[in-house]
């Protein structure tokens, strides 16, 4: 068996395979798809001593740096359960039927964000089409733009925006459904509008990037366009921990729960990045949770019996 098994080849996962490796003990990261949603990330600003990159272009280096060490790498697999046996070794099964067994799991599956489903989302993403207000923002300065979320999220983004951009507007399928707090924040800042009961038709571009975004206003019924050069999706993100129910405890909102270190409900088994309860989904936070949960597992197997 291994003595770490990753499950997950995103920032998180590959920081804790570092760790885990450079310890001398055995390693393994099995992942569906190696580099996670930075493969899916234009311009990156915010991943600390590096000013600007892309993310196949960090994926690259991830991959590089992981690849230094002895890491068994076991890329385009799916993991499709966990359980852990009597004798407390893990095992982890695979969409291919084949299953792996390990002293500790750490899971980093990360997470996707909501779409609109709508057409132009895809293929503005990138392009005037974003999900992470600390991450885009600053691209968007002086613009307009709209939000597209009326939960705490989206009043969240819009706040953080209307420092940054020009022009908000935010557009919730129902009623705004924020907290009180962030609801009267909001209502203060004079570059911010707010149109209720909208349904989202269609991302306008003009073959090279967002020009606008057109809804259906369910009050009028009337089918308009507004015209900005950025549209900030903040309907949910959903942590990939289906294949986890039953197994690791989740949240209502299906992240793992850990707690400092990085350890979930079952002993052995840990857990980092985008998947957790740990708060603001970034690159650099990814990375400090997947080291974290690398030397908890570590700590952890030289507290265990040997096999
Ligand atoms: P992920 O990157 O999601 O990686 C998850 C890994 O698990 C992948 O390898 C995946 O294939 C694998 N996996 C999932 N399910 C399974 C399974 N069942 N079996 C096996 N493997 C599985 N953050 C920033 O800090 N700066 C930015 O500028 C920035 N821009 C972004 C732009 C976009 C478009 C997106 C989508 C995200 C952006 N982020 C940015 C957020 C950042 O990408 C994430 O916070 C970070 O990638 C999380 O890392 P992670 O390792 O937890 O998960």
């Amino acid at each position: 068996p291994f003595d770490v098994l990753i499950v997950g080849g995103g920032p998180a996962g590959a920081a804790a395979a570092i760790y885990a490796a450079r310890k001398g003990i055995r390693t393994g990261l099995v992942a569906d798809r190696f580099g996670g949603q930075v493969l899916d990330t234009m311009a990156i600003e915010n991943f600390i001593s590096v000013k600007s990159t892309e993310g196949p272009r960090l994926v690259a280096g991830l991959e590089q740096h992981v690849r230094d060490y002895n890491v068994d790498i076991m890329n385009l697999q799916r993991a499709e359960s966990l359980a852990v046996g009597a004798d407390g070794l893990a095992e982890i099964g695979l969409a291919s039927g084949a299953s792996l067994r390990s002293r500790s799991v750490i899971i980093s599956t990360g997470a996707r964000w909501r779409k609109m489903d709508v057409p132009g989302e895809e293929a503005y993403a990138g392009r005037g089409v974003a999900y992470c207000p600390h991450c885009d923002g600053p691209l968007f300065k002086g613009k307009r733009v709209a939000v597209v979320g009326g939960g705490n999220s989206g009043v969240e983004a819009a706040i953080d925006l209307a420092g940054i951009v020009g022009h908000v507007t935010l557009l919730a399928r129902n009623d705004v459904r924020a907290d009180a707090v962030l609801q009267k924040r909001l209502a203060s800042l004079p570059n911010v509008d707010v149109i209720t009961h909208t349904r989202i038709g269609e991302v306008v571009g003009n073959g090279d990037k967002v020009t606008g975004l057109a809804y259906t206003d369910q009050t009028s019924g009337e089918a308009r366009t507004l015209e900005v050069e950025g549209v900030f999706v903040q309907i949910g993100l959903l942590p990939n921990t289906d294949w986890l129910k039953g197994s690791v405890d989740l949240s209502a909102h299906g992240e793992i729960e850990v707690d400092a270190r990085g350890q979930t409900s079952l002993p052995g088994v840990f857990a980092a990045g985008d998947c957790t309860t740990v708060p603001f989904k970034q690159i650099v936070i990814a990375m400090g949770e997947g080291a974290k949960a690398s030397l908890a597992a570590f700590e952890h197997l030289i507290r265990s019996p040997l096999p």
